[in-house]
């Protein structure tokens, strides 16, 4: 029976590199429902919205998308697609997986790390006031009876919000999807010397659930020394687990460690559903040019071929990857830049996915 799966392609880099990827998921054999679906700034005008309720329908429906990025208006304007589809399916946890593949040059070879990140709470919550409105002068107002505490005139707010629940459950997440994987240990990364309140509830919890982990080594780590460490050496870390803002940031520092963003695949999960996607943007500078590099999108797929039990279609999508960037042949611009130090003899995104394809026999 077809698998029914939610295709969103976005906007920017994300029409190529979701073609390339549909391309390579078909080749496998896997039999694939693909439902695709607009959503951003190009549904706007029509539907007044960015995720109009047809597009969330499709997804409650199926329980399983695979998107490409979609642009989100800095500082202004709407709300990001993103944050607000884990949130209508609160899709809490976030895995992010960083394998150092072959012919992605880097400084370290062998990384092989997963980033959890927690993606509902924490600054990304949305709770946000801006400059002068009526909500921050009433908080500004709340916080001076209530206590010795001024913010200065005119300041904008946003909250930051970490429940014990919140934590349980992505941590416990972490140490599930550690000991489901034959990995080692979790890292638990915070800031709880300062944030005393929100990152010290986070660590408090990580704390406990550790304990009824004891097949899995527990380290907690502060999230500067932890971007050093990463820097340092990347072969100390295992699995790390950190809330929302903090998860974003580490997630495109581990990306750089093993060959950039465009090899950093990722799945945004929750109890009912789950959503695919690279961890890169739109990448607005080379869109339509056929020059993105599809890996990052096809290695989410095989993430959610996993998802669906596919486990052998997966396992063969990430050789015919590996085997294609080894060969270094017939890889996009930025493979063959960090191969060879210049794009001479650089194929485009759709040739990319040919030699996957060809790849895959
Ligand atoms: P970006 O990830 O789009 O690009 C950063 C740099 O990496 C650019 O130089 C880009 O050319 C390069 N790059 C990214 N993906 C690549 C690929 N597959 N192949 C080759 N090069 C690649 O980050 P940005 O420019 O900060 O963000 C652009 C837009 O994407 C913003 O609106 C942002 O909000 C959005 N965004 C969306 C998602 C998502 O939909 N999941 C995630 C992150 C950012």
């Amino acid at each position: 029976m077809a698998h029914d799966v939610v295709l969103i392609p976005g906007d920017g880099i994300g029409p190529e590199i979701t073609a390339a990827m549909r391309r390579v998921v078909d080749a496998t054999g896997v039999d694939i429902a693909w439902q695709v679906v607009d959503a951003g700034a190009g549904v706007m005008e029509e539907y007044g919205t960015p995720l109009p309720p047809h597009v969330l329908d499709a997804i409650a429906q199926t329980g399983v998308a695979i998107k490409g990025p979609v642009t989100t208006p800095i500082g202004t304007g709407f709300r990001s697609v993103n944050v607000a589809l884990r949130h209508a399916f609160d899709l809490y946890a976030c895995v992010r997986p960083c394998v150092t593949l072959p012919g992605a040059t880097s400084r370290y070879s062998d990384i092989d790390l997963v980033v959890v990140r927690e993606n509902t709470e924490d600054l990304y919550a949305g709770i946000e006031f801006d400059p002068g409105s009526f909500e921050a002068d009433r908080l500004a107002r709340l916080l001076e009876r209530n206590g010795d505490r001024s913010f200065r005139p005119g300041s904008a707010i946003s909250i930051k919000p970490i429940s014990a629940e919140g934590s349980r459950r992505i941590v416990t997440y972490a140490f599930d999807y550690a000991r489901r994987m034959g990995r080692s240990k979790v890292t638990a990364v915070h800031k709880a010397n300062i944030m005393k309140a929100t990152d010290g509830l986070f660590l408090r919890v990580a704390r406990e659930v550790a304990a009824s982990y004891p097949d899995i080594a527990f380290e907690d780590k502060i999230v500067d020394a932890t971007c050093m460490g990463l820097v340092m050496d990347p072969h100390d870390f295992d699995v790390l687990v950190l809330p929302n803002l903090y998860g974003d940031i580490v997630s495109d520092l581990c990306a750089g460690l093993v060959g950039g963003l465009g090899m950093a695949p990722g799945a945004n999960i929750g109890e009912t559903c789950a959503v695919f996607e690279a961890t890169h943007g739109s990448a607005p500078d080379i869109a339509g040019k056929d020059i993105a590099n599809p890996t990052a999108e096809i290695l989410s797929a095989a993430m959610m071929l996993d998802h669906l039990g596919e486990l052998e279609a997966a396992s063969r999508i990430r050789a015919a990857v590996a085997t294609t960037l080894e060969a270094g042949e017939q890889v996009t611009a930025d493979i063959r830049r960090s191969l060879t130090g210049s794009e001479e003899g650089a194929v485009g995104t759709q040739a990319f996915a040919d030699a996957v394809i060809a790849n895959l026999a």
